[in-house]
């Protein structure tokens, strides 16, 4: 590389700080180092030829870093994971298969049997029965607090207490989360918070507020295009891992499945970074879980991940436009959405977001349930699946899909009631979006059907 373009790439790691450039420049790829192909290949290969026996033995103990064994690191996926770390401002990013298999390496990598973890009330339901039931197998207890008032994730704290979790903008309730409010108390404890910013891409970055690690359902806003499941973690590098050796054993304690690395003090020697979190996740839990994301579908995330800012734009507005037109529709009883909150939770969006309040929007239809359901089978334009995210617009009635699994008490506290639909809103032109939402509220019923819920 020229002199030139070597200080542009120096600069645009270091002090670009604009998505739209990120998503497109972001990490260290400028071109393929073999064909100076442009755009990223697909390194469909599970393995790496050794330069010798030597250089072998260093990549396996960890003393050189470069490519073992693609359910551990893959030169397409690398590309991915720097980018979604550059967007996030953290230090390092790595690729699964899934959010969900993001959400279970989030906890896993700093809990084991007998730990526990405070999570927030306010989670997809998927999550609810991961943490609820799966881990509760594997001996890792969650405790949940609600966010309203972020002193409620202190009281549960304990001192087998290794993690906070949460998401950035949870629906149904669409209440933005106190980032720095329970980051802030959990590191009084030298507990670090885990953000779910699955559905706030671009505008919200949990690491500047204090987060330590930040995981993404990729699936969704950042592939943007509902074609390839995956999902990351990303080390904000700004977590002590060894400050209290005590609170954090798997950081601090000899790993014997790895020569009896101590990883909190190891990584930072090996690296000159910050960032044990995510060196163990990928040389412990990605080789002993499997779950990698398959470098197709890291190319698939990649073209997405391009035009993420663009896309949030767009989404953010006609999201907007959504609300206002359903908050004066006479067939409708209620719209969530993160600026009609009122008081301290409706100000969290001021605070934490910039440049919009996100693609999901929340609506009560007028009649209870069956007019609810009679809504989204009217709906044209709209897809009735099971996603959020995609460029199209969506929608879904949560309360018998997504969170079916859940009990009725459980359907509550997440905040599901009987009518409630779901709306992610697409990019599509909003005139053609209103449209669709006036034509199948007017066959919902309305509040003709009020008396048959
Ligand atoms: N986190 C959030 C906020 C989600 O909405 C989802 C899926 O809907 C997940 C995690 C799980 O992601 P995936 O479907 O990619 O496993």
């Amino acid at each position: 590389m020229s002199k030139l373009l070597n200080k542009w790439r120096e600069k645009m790691t270091k002090e670009i700080k604009n998505p739209e450039t990120i998503a497109l420049h972001g990490g260290e790829y400028r071109s393929d180092p073999a064909t100076t192909a442009v755009a990223v290949p697909i390194y469909r290969t599970t393995s790496y030829q050794f330069k010798d026996t030597g250089t072998a033995a260093n990549l396996f103990a960890l003393k050189e870093f470069g490519n073992i064994y693609t359910r551990i690191m893959n030169p397409t996926n690398d590309v991915l994971e720097k980018r979604v770390a550059a967007l996030e401002g953290g230090l390092a990013c790595v690729s699964v298969g899934s959010g969900q298999a993001a959400s279970t390496f989030a906890i896993t990598n700093c809990c084991q049997a007998g730990d526990n973890f405070i999570s927030s009330t306010d989670l997809y339901g998927g999550t609810v029965n991961l943490f609820t039931h799966t881990l509760k197998k594997l001996g890792i207890e969650v405790r949940y607090a609600d966010p309203t008032d972020p002193k409620n994730f202190e009281k549960q704290i304990d001192e087998k207490t290794r993690c906070i979790y949460a998401e950035t903008l949870p629906n149904p309730y669409l209440r933005v989360f106190p980032i720095k409010e329970v980051s802030d108390i959990g590191r009084k404890h030298n507990i670090p918070l885990i953000m779910d910013n699955t559905a706030a891409p671009v505008i919200c970055k949990p690491i500047e507020h204090g987060a330590a690690v930040v995981i993404h359902s990729l699936t969704k806003f950042i592939g943007g295009h509902g074609t390839v499941i995956g999902g990351c973690l990303v080390d904000g590098g700004n977590f002590d891992w060894t400050a209290d050796p005590k609170r954090q054993p798997l950081f601090n304690e000899p790993d014997p499945s790895y020569g009896g690395a101590v990883w909190g003090k190891v990584v930072p020697e090996l690296t000159g970074a910050n960032v044990a979190y995510a060196v163990r996740a990928r040389v412990v839990l990605l080789r002993d879980l499997g779950s990698a994301l398959a470098p197709d579908n890291a190319f698939g995330i990649i073209q997405g991940m391009e035009t993420v800012a663009l896309r949030m734009k767009q989404h953010c507005s006609n999201a907007q436009k959504v609300v206002d037109f359903l908050t004066k529709h006479k067939n409708v009883e209620r719209v969530i959405y993160p600026n009609i909150h009122k008081g301290e939770v409706g100000d969290r969006a001021k605070r934490y977001f910039k440049g919009g309040n996100g693609g999901l929007v929340g609506v009560e239809v007028k009649g209870g349930v069956e007019a609810g359901k009679k809504f989204i089978e009217s709906l044209k334009m709209f897809y009735h699946v099971a996603n959020i995210g995609d460029a199209r617009s969506l929608a879904i009635h949560p309360a018998t899909t997504t969170h079916s699994q859940l009990t009725s008490e459980e359907l509550l506290a997440a905040g599901v009631t009987p009518g409630y639909v779901r709306l992610s809103i697409g990019i599509e032109h909003p005139d053609d979006i209103l449209a669709d939402l006036d034509q199948a509220l007017k066959a919902s019923g309305g509040a003709k059907l009020k008396a048959v819920s």
